[in-house]
């Protein structure tokens, strides 16, 4: 939403009155590599415990409150460990893994408002032993259980970059472009 002033006869655009989007770590420092291994995604490292927040406003997609990961089995759709999608209004899908806790409220359906609490930082699945980070993707929407989809498809940091600040980009062009160029449901690469 674009909101304005009046003043003097000249429209003022208000900046951040409404804002769509949030920084999807709240509450500590953190910092990201411009890099991921194997696929497109950002780590986040910051401390457990630290909130993770929706960063739009949208639907909950998927949630997985159960730490199955076992190195033994290392399956794709166990690593994330408690893990929460949403679908934003802008049609784009972000994913959060690695948690410590996740909201009763995180229910697939539920609605969440940009910046409000979904969970909170740890280190489950595969993070288990590393340094506590909040593992972020963005990807567009898909049938239930495409692990290798949701875990993030384009490089997210352009986007933080400006989040954090409390400027608005969004993602949209950018991921309607890749899935029509990869297909909704392109097959596995990498790890
Ligand atoms: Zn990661």
């Amino acid at each position: 939403m674009t909101l304005a002033l009046l003043l003097g006869g000249v429209l003022v655009p208000i900046a951040h009155a409404s804002p769509v989007y949030s920084f999807p770590v709240q509450g500590c420092k953190y910092t990201y590599a411009r890099y991921h291994h194997d696929y497109p995604a950002t780590d986040i490292l910051t401390h457990v415990g630290c909130l993770f927040v929706a960063p739009t406003s949208g639907l909950v997609d998927e949630v997985n409150r159960v730490d199955r990961f076992t190195w033994k089995t290392d399956l794709g759709a166990d690593r994330g460990g408690l893990s929460i999608s949403i679908i934003g209004d802008d049609g784009v899908r972000y994913y959060g893994s690695h948690l410590s806790y996740i909201s009763s409220k995180m229910v697939p359906g539920h609605r969440v408002k940009v910046g409000e609490v979904m969970g909170r930082i740890g280190v489950s699945g595969d993070a288990r032993g590393t340094a506590p980070h909040l593992h972020f993707g963005i990807s567009w929407p898909t049938r239930a259980g495409i692990w290798w989809v949701r875990r993030g498809e384009l490089y997210p940091w352009k986007y933080l970059d400006h989040w954090k600040v409390g400027k608005d980009l969004s993602p949209a062009q950018s991921v309607a472009a890749l899935e029509k160029k990869v297909g909704t449901v392109p097959k596995r690469v990498g790890y």
